[in-house]
């Protein structure tokens, strides 16, 4: 089948690897000029680690990424208040877990499938009509193309989900709390392998340092009101507003942010739909289940996602309907637990009150104890689920990695 994916970033690249390997004939379209590059840091642990491993990605995963060895809470004179070892992490997944640039990851999986996807860079789908034997798509910039299904993998504002399903308001729960990132060199104070994070009542500020001087920084803020800054220079003023008067380094680290572009704001929101699938377009990743940053595995669940409507797409024949009902009665429960776990999160992530965060505080110095952060970590590591392997159903071919 032909199969047009709107979106290259986690979702639609793996959804591609898999359609090409099972013998579809996927085309990717990215509304952006190239590969996104910048953005934020991940950790990628779990199933989305399976899925990688049996792409033969995890060796370049491996060296792009960053085996964080602390979580480090400091207060307002630098002085470390809290926080715990790494090891935690390693130890409670067999040391399946690394934390790399997103847009690393996305490149490392699009690696998998260049020169043997077609793929269009600076274009969209901009309209859907559906008859009886596919889909007529029209894009922004490109002439009208015939496909067989449709697929939306771009992300929390999927342009597909609201062509096909409706605005984006019926499908979001802005969890109350915005997000903003970004990357500068030259940044004085490295910490190699630590997560370093001052928290006031509704605002965290963290800070990772990278290879090659680079330090990446991150803003987590309450706020209730859903407007977006649209300009960098907006985005900028919002942030020195909000963090301008604290302590720590914020001085410093809102003075390199003077001289940055690129800036990545948004919504901390989840994204919930009865359904994923309507006639012949599906929902993956962000557009279809954002479980938000709070999940930690976003990433890894955008994955699991494509790689599961492919594997149905391939085992069902190519029947879509079927396929499709499938893909979303395999997903829908684990999913919707990973969604309820994040949201519980949120009060843990970004305290609102001086006594939230003395609490939080406190319970990550008890975790010093093996045994208590082994309880605390390993309960939100785990991924209740186990995926039929699609490789040896269609291709016969038996793999190494267990789902
Ligand atoms: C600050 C932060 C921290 C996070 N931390 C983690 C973490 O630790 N671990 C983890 O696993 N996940 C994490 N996540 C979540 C993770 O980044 C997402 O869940 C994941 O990127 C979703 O992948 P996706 O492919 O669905 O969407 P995206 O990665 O957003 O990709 C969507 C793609 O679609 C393109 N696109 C958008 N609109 C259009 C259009 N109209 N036409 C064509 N293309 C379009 C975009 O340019 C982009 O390339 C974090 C998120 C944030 C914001």
């Amino acid at each position: 089948m032909k199969i047009a994916i709107n979106g290259a970033g986690i979702a639609g690249p793996t959804l591609a690897y898999w359609l090409h390997s099972f013998g579809h004939e996927p085309v990717l379209y990215e509304q952006a000029p190239a590969l996104r590059s910048g953005g934020y840091v991940i950790d990628f642990w779990g199933i989305g680690y399976d899925i990688a491993e049996k792409m033969g990605l995890i060796g370049q995963i491996r060296e792009l990424g960053y085996q964080v060895g602390e979580v480090r809470f400091v207060n307002s004179a630098g002085r470390s208040n809290g926080g715990l070892s790494a090891d935690v992490f390693s130890r409670m997944t067999n040391d399946r877990y690394t934390s790399l640039k997103r847009s690393d990851l996305a490149a490392a999986i699009y690696g998998a499938i260049d020169g043997k996807v077609e793929t269009v860079f600076g274009d969209s789908i901009a309209a859907i009509e559906e008859h009886r034997d596919g889909v007529h798509l029209s894009f922004d910039h490109a002439a009208p193309r015939d496909f067989d299904l449709v697929v939306g993998a771009d992300g929390l504002h999927s342009r597909v989900r609201d062509r096909v399903f409706g605005p984006q308001e019926q499908f979001e729960t802005f969890l109350g709390y915005k997000v903003a990132a970004f990357e500068a060199s030259g940044y004085p104070v490295r910490d190699e392998r630590v997560y370093v994070s001052h928290t006031l009542p509704g605002r965290q500020t963290a800070r990772f340092t990278m290879r090659d001087d680079r330090t990446l920084f991150l803003f987590v803020y309450r706020d209730e009101n859903r407007d977006l800054p649209t300009s960098d220079d907006e985005r900028k003023a919002v942030l020195e507003r909000i963090f301008g008067k604290d302590g720590w380094e914020l001085p410093q680290i809102l003075a390199a942010m003077r001289d940055t572009d690129g800036i990545y704001f948004d919504r901390v929101s989840q994204i919930r739909m009865d359904n994923w699938t309507k006639g012949r377009t599906a929902l993956i990743g962000d557009a279809a289940a954002c479980a938000s940053l709070l999940a930690g595995e976003g990433c890894g669940l955008a994955m699991t996602e494509a790689y599961v409507l492919a594997g149905k797409l391939a085992s069902t024949g190519g029947n879509h309907t079927i396929a499709y009902a499938a893909y979303h009665d395999e997903l829908r429960d684990f999913l919707q637990a990973k969604q309820d776990s994040a949201r519980k999160f949120a009060s843990a992530f970004a305290p609102q009150t001086a006594s939230g965060i003395w609490f939080r505080n406190l319970v990550t110095r008890l975790m010093r104890f093996q045994p208590i952060a082994d309880w605390f970590v390993g309960r939100d590591l785990r991924d209740d689920i186990d995926l039929p392997d699609y490789e040896k159903m269609v291709l016969g071919k038996a793999s190494d990695v267990v789902l």
